[in-house]
């Protein structure tokens, strides 16, 4: 994708960079006001200093005022540069600490939220994920960038005010060569920003890949892959090498352009300009003209360096603002964002297992490809116990993803109790489904929270441990020295503890037990378990959700075969439905699938 610099309204930037100053402010107004106080103090200082206090010393000795008013003066300033100082650095070095955190803070949090309310389907769009990757990952810069764009504003402006009526009072024609080089200098940051924005978004893609790569070679989750595959790393290394090649040819490409531009901004328009044609004509009237002092010429000379990186400063404010102000819109368009997947009616999820009816559903995850689900029909009975099987990607998943409305059906309704899952309050919908994924995530937390899924709820011990004990893990659980306390992975705790596959998947399964939902969903409940395991899972389950409806995806037939009926997928359609028996009888694709394992199964009991 070609990235195209888009024009901002002046509204528009103003509008952005108020919205995260907003939030700053809400999260830390005394730091703001602090640091804005600081900014003007400095230069105040600065200019009393170097401008007015230079002077004056120097015009003293020019005009041979008495050396103890001068004494007196100087003393007076230092004392002020002191104080100033100590105020400054409780500013910067203490308030700051605090502050800065809470403020980047604020808006990740905003981030966050909204990430988690993202339909599935963002995560599927490249384009959408790119850009989500983007908002979040420059958001702690565009605190930082407020804070210097508020430091460019007031320091600009002070040092503009209170160095400019001092020109204008000494040599008002020294305002004009300051003027040229502030125009020109204007233009080309406006380009300069411009080029450095498109650079970042052509990086943007490779710098993901970096990261990937990065990812893969630190997280826990790829080290045994990593070391039972050699080829895995060099192929991950010929991908960082060519990430790194092709933002070193972004780079290269634009480096011609951005020094010439930096030479004309930095070498022409101001060192030339400003410094040797000033100084020219400050010398000229001291010397030919006599029309100003000498010390004169030394304190315009002087403060003209100022006075024109304070011009600078102030060419710089807007461009530095519409570049906040673009990656900031792409933050304001994620947290805009309106999840697709919501209802309007509201209705209240029925309390009791329903019937759930699929009716002629149809899906495909992006638009125009291929449908993934083709013409299900499918009725599930309440407290009925249904199994879906196939080969892989044969759809199974992308059913029950359905089924919990993380995704909405492109044809056809799914209905529960008669009303479409649509109509019901989707939150609370999903709320009624406890589901165990295959790719089931668990968290740096203790046994307990993430059984709980809610990280410092205060919640009796009884219900986890009731879930514990019908998943199995209760076993485990009696092993662990601190019990429900215990604080898994040991990434950022010194007791923390990594559990089995299995372990793992036990736990997660009592997730499902303990949420107090009327139909169960899991895919592959069992699939990292040992046989043994597998059937107490599977018997305690089932005695546990006597009272729930259970969709379970199974590669196990002799799970399946616990099921009151099984559905088997191929291509996104049913193509065999009814009881383990009835199936077998039938003699189709299931019957095959079965004659199979059972045949392993004898197979592997003779080898015992
Ligand atoms: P199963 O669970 O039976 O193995 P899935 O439901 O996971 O099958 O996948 C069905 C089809 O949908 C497969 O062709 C798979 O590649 C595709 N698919 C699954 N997830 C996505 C996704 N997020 N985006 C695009 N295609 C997907």
């Amino acid at each position: 994708m070609k990235p195209k610099q888009p024009k901002q309204p002046f509204r528009q930037v103003l509008d952005n960079n108020m919205f995260i100053l907003k939030i700053c402010f809400s999260a830390s107004p005394l730091y703001i006001l602090a640091f804005i106080l600081d900014i003007l103090r400095n230069q105040l200082l600065i200019f009393f200093e170097h401008t007015y206090g230079i002077g004056y010393v120097l015009e003293s000795v020019e005009y041979g005022r008495p050396f103890q008013n001068v004494a007196v003066f100087i003393i007076a300033l230092f004392i002020l540069i002191g104080l100033g100082m100590i105020y400054g650095a409780f500013v910067n070095q203490l308030i700051s600490l605090k502050a800065l955190p809470k403020m980047k803070q604020k808006l990740k949090f905003m981030l966050y939220e909204k990430a988690r309310k993202l339909d599935l389907e963002c995560y599927d769009n490249p384009e959408y994920y790119n850009e989500f990757v983007l908002a979040v990952s420059e958001a702690d810069k565009q605190v930082e960038r407020l804070l210097e764009f508020l430091n460019k504003l007031f320091t600009g402006l002070t040092v503009f005010i209170t160095t400019g009526t001092y020109f204008l009072i000494k040599d008002w024609f020294s305002v004009c060569f300051v003027a040229v080089s502030f125009l020109l200098s204007s233009l080309l940051m406006q380009v300069f920003n411009r080029l450095n924005y498109k650079i970042r978004l052509q990086k943007n893609p490779q710098e993901r890949k970096r990261a990937y790569v990065n990812r893969v070679f630190y997280l826990n989750d790829y080290a045994k892959e990593l070391r039972l595959n050699p080829d895995i790393p060099h192929k991950l290394l010929d991908k960082f090498k060519a990430a790194n090649k092709k933002i070193y040819e972004i780079d290269r490409e634009n480096a011609k352009r951005k020094f010439i531009l930096s030479f004309l901004r930095d070498y022409v328009f101001n060192d030339f300009i400003s410094d040797v044609l000033y100084i020219i004509y400050l010398v000229y009237k001291a010397t030919v003209l006599s029309l100003i002092s000498y010390s004169s010429v030394v304190i315009l000379f002087n403060s003209f360096g100022r006075f024109k990186r304070s011009l600078r400063t102030i060419t710089e404010i807007y461009p530095y603002a519409s570049e906040t102000s673009l990656y900031v819109d792409k933050i304001r368009s994620f947290l805009d964002y309106e999840p697709r997947i919501d209802s309007k009616k509201r209705l209240a999820v029925p309390g009791k297992p329903g019937i759930f009816k699929l009716d002629n559903i149809a899906f495909a995850y992006n638009e125009g490809a291929k449908s993934v689900i083709n013409n299900i029909n499918m009725t599930i009975k309440p407290y009925e116990k249904v199994a879906l099987v196939g080969y892989n990607g044969a759809g199974k998943t992308t059913l029950i993803k359905l089924l919990m409305r993380l995704y909405d059906v492109k044809e056809g309704t799914i209905s529960l109790n008669g009303v479409d899952i649509r109509d019901y309050d989707v939150a609370q919908y999903r709320e009624h489904v406890g589901t165990v994924f295959q790719d089931y995530m668990l968290y740096a937390a203790t046994v307990k929270e993430n059984v709980l899924l809610d990280i410092g709820e205060a919640v009796p011990e009884e219900p986890v441990m009731e879930a514990l004990e019908q998943s199995g893990f209760v076993q485990r659980l009696s092993e662990l020295k601190y019990g429900l306390a215990t604080p898994l992975t040991a990434e950022f705790e010194e007791n923390g503890v990594n559990l089995s596959g299995g372990e793992a998947q036990k736990l997660a399964i009592s997730r499902a037990f303990y949420k107090n939902s009327s139909l169960i969903i899991l895919d592959e409940p069992s699939s990292a378990l040992d046989p043994i395991a597998e059937y107490q899972l599977n018997q305690s389950m089932l005695e546990a959700a006597a009272n729930k409806t259970v969709v379970f995806i199974s590669h196990r037939l002799s799970t399946t075969r616990l099921a009151d009926k099984i559905f088997m997928l191929e291509d996104g359609r049913i193509i065999e439905s009814g009881s383990h028996e009835e199936l077998l009888k039938l003699d189709g694709k299931y019957a095959g699938m079965w004659r199979v394992q059972a045949g392993q199964y004898i197979a592997e009991q003779h080898l015992e």
